[in-house]
Order: C-alpha cells, then sequence, then structure tokens
C-alpha cells in the first residue's frame, strides 16, 4: 500500500501548516506560539484529549479508537536552531536569526496529518498518543517529558518516532534494530593563569599553551585509551582565549563533544579527561577544572518494534524503499529518553537532495510529509488492529 489517499489528500494543507511553522520557528522550552497553533489544529480535528504544558510547552494528545486496546505513542519534535536563514523561501522565518533547520516543522506537520486522519477514521482498537514535544536540540525535552511522567499517565505501550534525512533518497524509511544514534556528553574545561605582557612570558602563566597541550592530550583518550573496535568520538569544538597579539590573556575555555554508545567507554572517557586536567593545569602552573555534562543516552530500537515499523514502512514507501540494516550514526537524538522508557523504533526518512540539516540554506521536502503521515497512521492501524 503507498501513501495514504486520504492523507495525499492532505498534502495542501499539510504544506501550508508546515511553512507557516516554518515562518515562526521558536528555540528550546519557549515554543508558545507553536504549541498553540498544533492545540488549534488538534482542536479542529477533534481529538479526545488535550494535554499542554507539559514540559513547559509540550503536548500529549489522545485519539480513542472505536474500541479498547493498548496505547501508541507517535513522537514529532518542534522546535527550531539559533541560525540565520538564507533559504530565500517566501515564508522564510520572521524571527531573526531563528530557523527550522533540522525539519520539526516538518515533523510537526506529518504528525498532525496522521492526527487528522486518525481522528477522521479511527479504524483502530486502542488509543494514539500524539506527543509534540520541545527543546529537542538543546534541553532534552523529550526526557523532561517523560521524567514529568506521559508514559505511566497515558499508558503508552509502544513508542515511534521519525527524522527527515536530506541526501537520502526521497520517500524511503532508513532504520536498524539496537542502537541508531549516540549518546552525546558535552564538557568544559576552565583555565586559569597569570596574564602579563607578551614580551615577558616568564613574568606570566600562560593558559593559551596549556589549552593547547590540554586539547593535544584530549586526542590521545580516543587513539590511545580505547579499544578500536568500540564507538567513540571526541571533538573539541571550541577554544576562547586572548584579546591581542602583545598580551598574554589570565584565562582560556575549552569545549567540546562526547560521543559514545557503550557507557563502559563514556566512563573512561570521563575519567581520563579528569586525570589530564587535573595532572596538566599544576604541570603547566595554571588552575584547569573540568566539567563534564552526560547528555542524552544513546538511540535504541527495540529489535522486534523495529522489524514491525520495518514493515509498516515498506508497506507505505514499497518493498525496496526500506533499509533495515542502516548503519547507526554518532548523532544524537533524545527520543533516546521515551526508548529507554518504552520499547519502540527510530526511523529516517529519506528527503532527496539539498541542504543538509542544521544548515542556513536548509529547508524541509514538503512532499515526503504525506509519506511520514501514512507511516504513522499505518502503525497505528497495523498496532491496533481492530
Ligand atoms: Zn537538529
Ligand atoms: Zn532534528
Amino acid at each position: 500500500m503507498p501513501v495514504l489517499n486520504r492523507i495525499a489528500g492532505l498534502s495542501e494543507e499539510m504544506a501550508t501548516w508546515r511553512q507557516h511553522l516554518h515562518q515562526h520557528p521558536e528555540l528550546g522550552f519557549d515554543l508558545h506560539e507553536t504549541a498553540d497553533f498544533v492545540a488549534a489544529r488538534l482542536r479542529e480535528f477533534g481529538v479526545d484529549e488535550i494535554h499542554t504544558g507539559i514540559a513547559t510547552t509540550g503536548i500529549v494528545a489522545i485519539i480513542n479508537g472505536q474500541k479498547d486496546g493498548p496505547t501508541v505513542g507517535l513522537r514529532a519534535d518542534m522546535d527550531a536552531l539559533p541560525i540565520v536563514e538564507e533559504t530565500g523561501a517566501d515564508y522564510a522565518s520572521v524571527n531573526d536569526g531563528v530557523m527550522h533547520a533540522c525539519g520539526h516543522d516538518g515533523h510537526t506537520t506529518m504528525l498532525l496529518g496522521a492526527a487528522k486522519y486518525l481522528s477522521e477514521t479511527r479504524n483502530f482498537a486502542g488509543r494514539v498518543a500524539l506527543i509534540f514535544q520541545p527543546a529537542e536540540e538543546n534541553g532534552g525535552g523529550g526526557g523532561v517529558m517523560v521524567e514529568e511522567g506521559i508514559m505511566d499517565r497515558f499508558d503508552i505501550e509502544q513508542v515511534y518516532a521519525l527524522h527527515n534525512a536530506p541526501g537520502f533518497a526521497e520517500g524511503h524509511f532508513f532504520t536498524t534494530p539496537g542502537p541508531i544514534m549516540a549518546a552525546v556528553d558535552t564538557f568544559h574545561i576552565h583555565i586559569k593563569g597569570v596574564g602579563g605582557h607578551g614580551a615577558m612570558p616568564h613574568d606570566s602563566r600562560d593558559p593559551v599553551v596549556a589549552a593547547v597541550g590540554i586539547v593535544q592530550a584530549i586526542q590521545t583518550i580516543s587513539s590511545r585509551n580505547h579499544y578500536a573496535l568500540d564507538d567513540l568520538v571526541i571533538s573539541v569544538t571550541q577554544i576562547h582565549t586572548g584579546s591581542a597579539e602583545n598580551i598574554i590573556p589570565e584565562t582560556a575555555y575549552i569545549n567540546g563533544t562526547v560521543r559514545t554508545f557503550d557507557p563502559e567507554v563514556q566512563k573512561m572517557v570521563m575519567a581520563r579527561m579528569q586525570e589530564i586536567v587535573s595532572g596538566m593545569g599544576p604541570a603547566y602552573g595554571v588552575t584547569a577544572d573540568l566539567n563534564y555534562e552526560v547528555w542524552y543516552p544513546a538511540t535504541v530500537n527495540d529489535a522486534d518494534k523495529t522489524a514491525f515499523a520495518a514493515t509498516v514502512a515498506r508497506n507505505v514507501a514499497g518493498a525496496d524503499n526500506v533499509v533495515d540494516d542502516y548503519p547507526r550514526e554518532m548523532g544524537a537524538e533524545d527520543f533516546s529518553y521515551m526508548l529507554n522508557a518504552r520499547p519502540g523504533a527510530y526511523l529516517f526518512l529519506g528527503a532527496g537532495p539539498g541542504a543538509g540539516l542544521h544548515q542556513p540554506g536548509f529547508n524541509f521536502n514538503d512532499r515526503i510529509a504525506p509519506v511520514g503521515a501514512s507511516f504513522f497512521a499505518r502503525v497505528v492501524e497495523t498496532a491496533l488492529p481492530l
């Protein structure tokens, strides 16, 4: 079965919603206009319950089927990114320096399309929990919704989510059982030295040289301390220090990201980084402090639910258009918290050629919205047959 006819008929309406959301992007947990727009559409569709204000601006809406049965959770993220838009679209962002550069406008739209269809047709025995979350990009809104108890409160038994994937074949699905996205941590290193004249370094304690030494030493964690076949990325992405060519600064700041799958590898990185920072501060005659923050856990798909989701995806996209052994990625996703709470699956939906995620020229491909909405709708009808 290809895209559901009724959902194909919603294509233009979905593009209108998507472009409205695109034009009015919001950040993090502050998605008040976005959440109002979503709740207004859900009210129009006649869903049975709308619960707002979860994790600040998150929403869980319930659609009851024709008979009793379990509850399937479907997740969309709603937040945008702090990027200046360069798409040139006539519905480009009106909010300066904020844009939907990850396609969450499209994810929200796909779930709204499924909601409209499911509340019209209700060809299922059980309930759908439509989960619209804030702060996927930064802040772990999905984790906060889980902490606030949505899984128990709404009796959610299994969960599914999609992410659009530019550069992948349009309308094709990509997933894998087990780990699909990495755990992400961040680290901050603050170095305090003694500033001075650039011509008289012997009177200072130079934080610049200490920062360079620490960054070099951090590289040895992945090259020397861990087993080569375990997945690990450590990237130092920021060094901030200094103000002029003849001034040795007082302080330096280092920041970066760590990506792992295995909690043992993550523990090793934390321990080694602490040893490096604690040891190298005194070695350079400065003080160096590490603040290591554990962020999103790895996104781990349930094997059975992934096989089920791949079957549904084949029904929607065609038997040859679903990859169910897609290699895992070092990116991260806070749907991981929901998958830690309930079995389910996360899939990528190919968006065809175009600018990549988080680029100023990125724009969600409206043609894949009916495919994603049909997938969500068929997940429900297939998991909860009448
Ligand atoms: Zn993103
Ligand atoms: Zn995203």
